[in-house]
């Protein structure tokens, strides 16, 4: 095997409840491969951090668990990937994460520690920070290189600046906003190794269940999603709202919604894009009735692609849209769901 980089950076992956690597594994793999060697940190429960002799058979004999991730995580560019089972995985919040992290950091030396900017990494980030006395730096929509370290990019007050930050000490850990990276880093050959992980016994909230939700819809989920159509205040009622999920299944989409939306009862408030709501960076984002108020902006600025229809000319979403229908969206919208459905005859 390898030995470790001397460019680390440590990126630790989410798993999802489905027992999969979480979306936003490509995106923090990608980012790290632009400023340094990813080495991912997956973390397994129930002796499945086991990985095959060697550590670097992903599809060896015993096939483990730890496998299937080394594996995956290899397929989406990590140079190295750690698998540890730290006590109290999934009954403690954060501490676990934490004490896995500092071991990980113990071992690579990295240059930085990039997490999801998922509400679970956002709280493994920042008591890892805490602990290790490191700079944090949250929300990243890009990260660089310079002279001295790794640089985060921040997307602020709506996505009106553009700013930069960087510790002036040690290794920064950066919380990676969820579709914001669209680089990818190359396939890698498998090279995996299980690591011990100390129990700090730092005191936490204890989680004594977990109850999955059903999905209701087979839309895609708003976070991560890679087109979204949201809609505001414009739709005038629930009822109306109706046709803003029609455009988002005529595009495969997933459904957002502003605030004032959501506070008039049209839709709930977990659709909520925006400063108090879901930030999102798809590919492409409608906004329908939505006038494009800045805590709005703040959490769909850095959308790489924006198309509003509205019937102000002067509303301000348009100072941000790629494109921009000037009109009643109850005329303009069904005329465009009916081009896309006849694309797809
Ligand atoms: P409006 O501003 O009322 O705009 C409705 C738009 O619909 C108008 O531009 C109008 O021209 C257009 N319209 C009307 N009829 C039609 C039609 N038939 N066809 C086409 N267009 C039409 N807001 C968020 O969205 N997300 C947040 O996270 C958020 N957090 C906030 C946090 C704080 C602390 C505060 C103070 C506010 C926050 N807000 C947030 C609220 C925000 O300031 C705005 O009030 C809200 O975004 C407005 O929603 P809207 O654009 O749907 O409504």
């Amino acid at each position: 095997m390898e030995p470790l980089p001397d460019d680390a950076i440590l990126v630790l992956l989410d798993v999802g409840l489905d027992g999969a690597l979480a979306p936003s594994a490509a995106g923090l793999l990608g980012a790290a491969a632009g400023v340094g060697t990813p080495v991912a940190l997956v973390l397994v429960s129930g002796g499945d951090a086991d990985v095959s002799d060697g550590g670097g058979d992903a599809g060896g004999a015993a096939g483990s668990v730890g496998d299937a991730f080394a594996a995956a995580a290899a397929e989406l560019g990590a140079v190295h990937v750690l698998l540890a089972e730290p006590a109290g995985l999934g009954r403690q919040v954060a501490v676990p994460e934490a004490d896995a992290l500092a071991a990980a950091a113990a071992l690579v030396h990295p240059d930085a520690v990039v997490c999801s900017h998922s509400v679970r990494g956002r709280e493994i980030a920042g008591r890892f920070a805490a602990r290790s006395r490191s700079g944090l730096a949250v929300d990243a929509v890009g990260l660089s290189r310079d002279d001295e370290g790794v640089v985060a990019h921040h997307s602020v007050y709506g996505g009106a600046y553009d700013v930069r930050s960087a510790v002036t000490f040690g290794a920064p850990v950066i919380t990676v906003r969820q579709g914001a990276i669209d680089a990818r880093a190359q396939a890698q050959p498998v090279q995996a190794r299980r690591i011990e992980v100390a129990a700090s016994g730092m005191r936490t909230a204890v989680i004594e269940s977990v109850e999955a939700t059903v999905a209701e819809s087979t839309r895609p989920e708003l976070r991560g999603a890679a087109r979204v159509v949201s809609g505001g205040r414009g739709l005038g009622s629930g009822e109306r709202f109706e046709l803003v999920e029609r455009l988002a299944d005529a595009l495969g989409a997933a459904v957002g919604a502003s605030r004032a939306a959501v506070d008039a009862g049209y839709v709930p408030q977990t659709l909520q894009v925006g400063q108090t709501g879901v930030s999102v960076s798809p590919q492409l984002y409608v906004a329908l009735g939505i006038s494009g108020a800045i805590q709005h902006r703040a959490g769909m600025q850095t959308s790489k692609t924006i198309v509003a229809i509205n019937t102000d000319a002067d509303a301000p979403i348009f100072e941000i849209a790629d494109f921009g229908v000037v009109g009643d969206l109850f005329e303009v919208v069904p005329q465009l769901i009916d081009a896309l459905e006849s694309r797809k005859a």
